[in-house]
């Protein structure tokens, strides 16, 4: 019979496996994913052992499951390791770690000869639980060098890469190890203290980030499209799990102070856990709708229809024209060579718009699915020069002037230029549409600190409330009624974190706004290597 404790190590050991194959089946080359995938085999190795060491009641049994478990465990920092290195180096099988992997097999002989390592188990409440000898604490030290040196190797890189999307993915790496580092916290009931060991949160938790890396960067080549409905079920099948397992064992609790075994106690108990329960699946079905996949189709149609409005309306006067034009020389009004060369023009000038909205379209799509901008470097320059392009309707129809401070030579940014280009033209329309028919210039200037280029948008317009600027990058806030779509600041703001960079406001009421971005500034020498 398995016991009530061996459950979540059950659903975390299948979890992992699916990951460990999935991994194994899509990019066996790619660096990283042999130690990757038998970092997840060991786990699997782990969580599986331990679940049925809780669920057996004969201590022989739990004596052999003691050994055959440890002998996966002392390898899982040694495949961390291994994983940890070959990220780094971009290449599987390095040198460096031979020598852990000795460690370990030496580490192995001395379980199985002996009783240095692991000394018999011990009975908790939860179950068998592995006791360990006087050998365990060189392995703790041996663990805990391997871990330190493993994020030391990733940090370093983390710091000194330049490309977005690897820098993305060494973050997502890091924070997993770090996390799964944490189900250490397992060793303390080894030495015979009775901490519950609740390390499997930690592993669960690191796989979870690494889903994450793998769906939206990429995560060693990978590229996982993840069925929305696939995850709820997992979720929610282990979930269930955990509330009947909470409320045959408050039933239980409820017998044992009425007296009797009765329905009532049942009823109850199920009254008072799915009270709890219900919300905690809402907030758990939101969580995974915005941490692991945002919302996709959301964020694409609504962002599609705020960047491609303007292009469209721009569209359909000159296409009007073009045809009264047509109408006026098939009645024989006019004369078509008179009006070919307007009619010629307009025609230049629809298809520069649908060229630009079908490039808006294409920059969303990447910044909707989370592809990480493209790795070119991009003239600021020219991100100014298309912001303001994209402004020009609404610049034109509130006759604002603009007025541009951007010293020449200004070093480059990486990243997609025509997601920039939104940005910066959100910006510009929003300061705009602030100077409420003032005529005053609004300001947009340029400048590199050390490590950054930094955009100022600066207008003299209404200014905005400190309630209202607690909301602005919200999807969907806006103050305009039915003139704003409250997308422009949502997606500018993930447009600048896409790109490594921060936005800032800095406004008063009745005396304007300044918006400022700052953006990672690439150095001549990575500029070529780009
Ligand atoms: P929208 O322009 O469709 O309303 P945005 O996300 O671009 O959506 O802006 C959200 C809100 O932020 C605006 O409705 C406005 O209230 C406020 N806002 C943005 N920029 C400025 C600015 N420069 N000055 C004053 N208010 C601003």
């Amino acid at each position: 019979m398995i016991s009530f404790h061996s459950i979540p190590l059950l659903i975390v050991s299948v979890l992992f496996l699916l990951l460990g194959v999935y991994v194994f089946a899509q990019r066996r080359g790619s660096p990283g994913n042999i130690g990757y995938v038998l970092w997840c085999y060991l786990t699997v190795h782990w969580h599986f052992t331990w679940a049925i060491i809780y669920s057996v009641n004969d201590l022989r049994t739990a004596e052999l499951l003691n050994k055959i478990g440890y002998s996966g465990i002392i390898f899982l920092p040694i495949a961390y390791y291994d994983f940890a290195v070959s990220f780094v180096r971009k290449k599987n099988g390095n040198l460096r770690v031979l020598v852990p992997y000795l460690i370990g097999l030496a580490f192995l002989a001395t379980i199985w000869m002996g009783n240095h390592f692991v000394v018999g188990v011990q009975k908790y409440w939860w179950g068998y639980f592995p006791n360990v000898g006087n050998w365990h604490p060189y392995y703790l030290c041996f663990l805990t060098y391997l871990c330190w040196d493993g994020l030391k190797v990733l940090s370093k890189e983390y710091r000194r890469e330049t490309s977005i999307l690897r820098k993305s993915q060494l973050k997502h790496v890091i924070v997993a190890c770090a996390c799964y580092m944490l189900a250490a916290i397992d060793f303390i009931a080894n030495y015979g203290v009775p901490v519950y060991p609740f390390g499997f949160i930690f592993t669960f938790l690191s796989l979870l980030i690494v889903v994450r890396g793998i769906s939206q960067h990429q995560l060693m080549g990978l590229s996982l499209v993840i069925r929305k409905t696939a995850i709820y079920s997992v979720v929610t099948a282990s979930l269930t799990a955990i509330y009947f397992i909470i409320a045959t064992q408050l039933a239980k609790l409820l017998e044992g102070v009425s007296g009797q075994a009765n329905f009532w106690s049942a009823a109850v108990a199920a009254v008072v856990v799915t009270a709890l329960f219900q919300p905690m699946m809402n907030r758990m079905r939101n969580l995974l709708d915005e941490k692991l996949f945002g919302d996709w189709l959301g964020d694409m149609s609504r962002g599609v229809v705020h960047e491609v409005k303007g292009p469209l309306a721009s569209i359909s006067l000159p296409a009007e024209l073009t045809l009264m034009d047509l109408e006026d020389i098939e009645k024989g009004k006019q004369d078509i060579r008179a009006l070919l060369p307007a009619m010629k023009e307009r025609m230049r000038g629809i298809l520069n718009k649908t060229g630009e909205a079908a490039e808006r379209i294409e920059a969303l799509y990447e910044l909707a699915a989370s592809r990480g901008p493209s790795a070119g470097a991009v003239s600021i320059h020219d991100i100014i020069q298309g912001g303001i392009s994209a402004a020009k309707n609404v610049l034109g129809s509130a006759n604002v002037p603009l007025v541009l401070d951007v010293p020449q030579g200004l070093p480059p940014v990486r990243g997609s230029v025509k997601q920039l280009e939104i940005a910066v033209g959100n910006l510009v329309k929003n300061a705009v549409e602030a100077m409420n028919g003032s005529h005053d210039p609004v300001r947009l200037s340029a400048y590199e600190d050390k490590k950054h280029i930094v955009l100022s948008v600066r207008d003299t317009g209404s200014g905005i409330g400190d309630q209202d600027q607690a909301h602005l990058f919200d999807p969907n806030f806006t103050t305009k009624g039915a003139k704003g779509m409250g997308l422009g600041l949502y997606l500018t703001e993930k447009i600048i974190r896409e790109h490594g960079g921060t936005i800032t406001v800095h406004s008063e009421v009745g005396k304007g706004t300044e918006f400022i971005v700052k953006l990672p500034k690439l150095s001549e020498k990575n500029s070529f290597a780009a």
